[in-house]
């Protein structure tokens, strides 16, 4: 697609449509993959469970093909809630023929697993194994800086459970910038969404949508910002796990909607001052 620089392709920050600049006041931001990396590889946790599962139905499918099932499903859910992953396995489970455990169930035994690895790296982090800059995104706690010197207001909004979200953005050192509130995933999964929170965020402050800034990696939040006329910025991080998910994020993000295309955090000064016109 052809984009348009305005930065004079002196930055790798994309433009991809017109955007009305000069009004953000909130911002809300994407957690996993856009500031944090302390989950990053949960996929290569979620898909072996997710197959051993499978594995378990009266299916004659291989493990290579219950491998491309998931995959695709996984992928295809990412940035939603956990749960909606793991109704979808539920759904794959009875297509099978087997019994599926219930939803919450099976997201209880993900994070178990998953907690380990998750565990290990913030024991790393605590006794300095790891710096913190480590397991951020690029540049991430430094464009938070600038948001808030700018008096813009920051949500946090992410699909991983709200009790770890808060605790990771703690230890991320990145917890004190959301001064409108850090909101994740719980129990009772009607009562949050992303949508719910860029919602709210425009009937409280009775804002346009050009008032209103989103951040995120996954497709999920763009197409939320889009709907609610935001300016959508779309951070294209690379994922390390072993099934080459996400490998066209770009592409994905803008096919979402992005307005603005970029790597990480690294240019945020240029990146504010288009979008801010400083
Ligand atoms: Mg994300």
């Amino acid at each position: 697609m052809e984009t348009n620089n305005i930065l004079e392709n002196s930055t790798s920050i994309e433009i991809l449509n017109h955007i009305d600049t000069g009004k953000v006041c909130h911002a809300v931001l994407d957690f996993d993959g856009t500031i944090s990396l302390i989950r990053d590889g949960w996929q290569n946790v979620m898909v072996p469970m997710m197959i051993d599962i499978l594995m378990e139905t009266p299916t004659d499918e291989s493990h290579k093909q219950l491998e491309s099932t998931v995959v695709k499903f996984v992928d295809k859910l990412t940035g939603k809630q956990t749960i909606y992953q793991m109704i979808q396995l539920c759904k794959e489970v009875q297509k099978r023929g087997g019994t599926a455990k219930e939803p919450l169930d099976y997201k209880d035994m993900y994070n178990n697993r998953l907690l380990p690895i998750v565990n290990d790296r913030i024991a790393k982090l605590e006794n300095q194994e790891i710096k913190s800059e480590d397991l951020r995104v690029p540049m991430s706690l430094e464009f938070l800086q600038k948001l808030s010197t700018y008096n813009i207001k920051c949500y946090l909004a992410s699909g991983t459970d709200i009790e770890f979200v808060k605790h990771e953005a703690k230890l991320l050192g990145v917890a004190e910038y959301f001064d409108g509130g850090i909101f994740g995933a719980l129990r009772d999964f009607s009562k949050f969404s992303k949508e719910m929170v860029i919602k709210k965020i425009l009937e409280d402050f009775n804002l346009h949508g050009n008032e209103l800034l989103i951040v995120g990696d996954g497709y999920v939040e763009i197409q939320n910002a889009k709907s609610a006329n935001a300016i959508a910025v779309g951070i294209v991080t690379k994922e390390n796990n072993i099934y080459d998910m996400n490998a066209n994020k770009r592409q994905r993000l803008i096919r979402a909607g992005a307005d603005i295309i970029c790597p990480d955090f690294r240019e945020a000064d240029q990146l504010l001052t288009y979008l801010l016109n400083l």
